[in-house]
């Protein structure tokens, strides 16, 4: 081979693909698509009318220096516009922070079942990832600011979590900031902040404006159901985001996304919707595959990380599922071998999916009460 990786990438010679879930079944002609937590009621009408007025003059480049999506979200959040900037999903300004404030040498702490990105934009930036402990799939800050050295440069956690559906109290975000040294930045991944419904969640934007190391990301994958579109963003101190405008991709977003994207997040009856839709099939699903003898993580997102009495099983429920054109999400890592996440989906779907791991997990019973 003649092209080789730098010493301080080497490491990503060994990455998996990342798995993008399933989203066809062979004898299927549609599936129930359970697998990467996007919106199964689809993006809001307003948004999809204005991305296609958009395609009007997609022979230009997207307009510089409009402020008309900041002022959107500013608006909308009551939050700073000057203090934002976006890319191509959120995924491309976390890999973009993160290779910015951290490099040969430096470590990226994060917990070892967070999103599985974090570790991957770590060795992108040429750093070292840290993978901390958690307490059975939540952050634990203990663990975290255990794994935090002076070689430490960026401290990365999803809240509310992924894949577990986990999060972590406002009290104990600031903990975590509060132990940490001014020089180590506070990335906090907010891809399901719009989901989290509990009392002791906080809102990030306010960590950020009190401290000058802590950024927020957020998408629009998924509440506002544009994932196919690609638009993220992230909220943080003004230089930081200064810097990361200066060094980003010539046009971070599309017209069409940017478009789409203020029309989402104005479309409030469309979120509310989605939230209600999501509330109620969160709480379904916890109660009902509770029942049937299964162990559902706490969520305050729009999927649930699920554990099965033990891996067979949970390879076998995952088989009995997809033949019945249900596609969940399985993880390739000895933790989540006993574990399945689901998406919530449509009302049928979601019928369907607690119908058949009710039969599954009867037939179970039925045969080892039998044995
Ligand atoms: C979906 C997801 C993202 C990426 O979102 P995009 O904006 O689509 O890039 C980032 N972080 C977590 C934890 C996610 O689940």
């Amino acid at each position: 081979m003649t092209l080789t990786l730098p010493p301080t990438k080497k490491r990503l010679a060994d990455v998996g693909c990342y798995m993008v879930g399933i989203s066809s079944l062979p004898g299927f002609e549609t599936i129930s698509k359970l697998s990467s937590n996007e919106t199964a009621l689809g993006p809001s009408p307003q948004a999809i009318q204005a991305a296609q007025a958009a395609m009007e003059t997609a022979h230009r480049y997207p307009e510089l220096g409009t402020d008309a999506l900041p002022e959107a979200l500013a608006a909308r959040f009551d939050i700073d516009p000057k203090r934002m900037t976006f890319g191509p999903g959120s995924d491309e300004v976390l890999l973009r922070l993160i290779s910015l404030y951290s490099g040969p040498g430096d470590e990226v702490v994060h917990s070892k079942n967070a999103y599985m990105q974090f570790p991957i934009y770590a060795m992108r930036a040429g750093s070292i990832p840290v993978a901390a402990d958690d307490d059975d799939f939540r952050h634990s800050v203990d663990k975290i600011l255990a794994a935090v050295t002076e070689r430490t440069k960026i401290v990365i956690i999803a809240n509310p979590d992924n894949p577990s559906g986990t999060y972590l109290p406002g009290d104990e975000v600031r903990r975590l900031h509060g132990a940490l040294a001014e020089g180590v930045l506070l990335i906090i991944d907010g891809a399901y902040h719009e989901f989290a419904a509990a009392e002791a969640y906080e809102d990030p934007s306010t960590l950020v404006h009190e401290a000058d190391n802590v950024v927020m990301t957020r998408s629009f994958s998924k509440l506002y159901s544009l994932a196919g579109l690609r638009l993220g963003w992230c909220y943080g101190p003004p230089d930081v985001i200064d810097l990361m405008e200066r060094v980003g991709p010539s046009f971070p977003v599309n017209s069409a996304a940017s478009a789409a994207g203020i029309a989402a997040v104005e479309d409030r009856a469309h979120c509310e919707r989605v939230l209600a839709h999501n509330g109620k099939w969160i709480a379904l699903l916890t109660k009902a595959l509770t029942g049937c003898g299964l162990k559902v993580y706490p969520s305050q997102t729009n999927f649930v990380l699920v554990q099965f009495p033990s891996a067979s099983l949970a390879e076998q429920a995952d088989e009995n599922l997809k033949a019945h054109g249900i596609v969940g999400r399985k993880f390739a890592l000895d933790d989540f071998a006993d574990k399945l996440r689901f998406t919530v989906g449509l009302d049928h779907e979601m019928e369907a999916m607690i119908e058949v791991l009710d039969q599954f997990m009867a037939r179970r019973s039925h045969d080892s009460a039998a044995q």
